[in-house]
């Protein structure tokens, strides 16, 4: 039985092939040299490029409408406020949210999960209680967590994953409890690639009652989301992720977990009557956006989500899903490279290790050619823990990326096996 990943099944009628010439001349960044070789730009787990609609509306914003929102009775005000709204009012659509106020604007995902952990913690988690997540987390879903157990005296059980990096769904089960308040876990791992079942798991959690938070870092950019039809309680993502600008990410929350949560930060913008003696807050969204928000990046993002759905996501989605295939592929017929993460399900990550080759060595090489990846733990120790490294090379794809990359790719591996060899 086909495993439900949360992604929107892919309509079988011919299309025209998806054309990755047109789709990089948006992307300014990726027309230039490094080290006197084409950008090979293989480093988008980490932060996507922004196209060039996302720069112009930017600088629109920058150079007609700015001015502070949800103050102001000038035009200018107004006309910013709206831009604000309007790019929530986007990301709602984006993710198929009952509603706009349903989606929280934060800093990033790491400020989004943040929020879920000490607001849902502070209100929910009491002292003997459990919190569950997974073995492949990355540090942004593992440490708040941590934090808000220790305050409280709950502890966390953890998912554990085999040696393909999938999570072993049978264990998971048998973690959950009444003492078990909530499941956070990844969409898609950063260090491994992995896409979770995270309808199955959300249903499993549900049926106990246990409402999930889920990280969607990995998964927003590569396929579409619908967290209605995954049914998630807390979907978090950051926008740079996601070809929009970096200080702005989305929580979105039911409301009815949202209306019942204390607010995170307090400040200006998100009360409703304040005295020395008492104050009361605001109504969702605003409650959770105290001071002054990234109002230039929420319209980016919004422009980014427009960008997005201006270009065949769904085939965006399939061609970068085959550029991965053909990576591994070629990855795998090298000696001496193992890939760390086999998973049935993956998306856009490749990490490996090469025998008696430290990853930052093979990083470094591969920069001399032009070939940007990333090399360290991916602030996914307990995964390097799993595997028993202490890092990986990891090139991860956007679907602007091209098989001529992926070639090159390889032989700048092929020739750095050479060079230690
Ligand atoms: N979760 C996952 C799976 C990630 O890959 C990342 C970033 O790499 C984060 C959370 C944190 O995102 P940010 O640094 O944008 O807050």
């Amino acid at each position: 039985m086909r495993q439900d990943l949360g992604l929107k099944l892919l309509d079988s009628s011919p299309k025209k092939p998806f054309d990755v010439e047109r789709i990089r001349a948006d992307f300014p960044v990726l027309s230039q040299n490094m080290n006197g070789k084409p950008l090979a730009y293989l480093d988008n787990a980490a932060s996507a490029q922004v196209p060039k609609v996302v720069i112009e509306r930017i600088h629109e914003y920058l150079t007609k409408e700015h001015a502070n929102i949800h103050r102001g009775v000038y035009y200018l005000s107004q006309k910013a406020t709206t831009a604000y709204e309007s790019a929530r009012e986007k990301i709602k659509r984006f993710i198929n949210a009952r509603e706009a106020e349903e989606c929280i604007f934060v800093r990033g995902c790491t400020e989004a999960i943040n929020l879920v952990a000490y607001s849902f913690g502070r209100r929910f988690i009491e002292n003997g209680d459990e919190i569950v997540l997974s073995q492949m987390e990355h540090h942004a879903n593992i440490i708040p967590w941590q934090t808000i157990a220790e305050e409280k005296g709950a502890r966390l059980r953890i998912i554990p994953i085999n040696e393909r990096g999938e999570l072993v769904l049978e264990e998971f089960e048998n973690l959950l409890n009444e003492r078990t308040k909530i499941v956070a876990i990844t969409h898609v791992s950063n260090s491994l690639g992995t896409v979770n079942p995270i309808k199955q798991i959300i249903s499993i959690a549900h049926k106990f009652g246990i409402p999930v938070c889920v990280d969607g870092a990995q998964a927003i950019p590569h396929f579409r989301v619908d967290v209605q039809e995954i049914d998630a309680d807390f979907y978090a993502f950051s926008g740079h992720k996601m070809f929009g600008p970096t200080g702005i990410g989305v929580l979105y929350g039911k409301r009815k977990w949202l209306e019942e949560m204390p607010p995170y930060q307090t400040g200006g913008g998100m009360i409703r009557r304040v005295t020395f003696e008492k104050t009361t807050f605001a109504p969702i969204p605003e409650k959770f956006e105290a001071g002054t928000p990234a109002i230039m990046g929420a319209i980016g993002l919004g422009a980014a989500v427009d960008y997005l759905n201006s270009i065949d996501f769904e085939a965006a989605s399939e061609y970068e899903k085959e550029l991965l295939e053909y990576a591994t592929e070629q990855i795998s017929n090298i000696e001496g490279v193992r890939i760390i993460g086999t998973a049935k399900e993956k998306a856009s990550v490749l990490s490996f290790v090469i025998e008696n080759i430290h990853p930052h060595d093979i990083g470094t090489i591969l920069d001399q050619q032009g070939i940007a990846i990333r090399a360290g733990h991916h602030c996914a120790q307990p995964v390097m823990d799993f595997f028993k490294i202490p890092a990986t090379a990891r090139a991860s794809f956007a679907f602007y990326n091209t098989k001529q990359e992926v070639d090159r790719l390889i032989e700048a591996i092929k020739k750095t096996v050479e060079i230690f060899s």
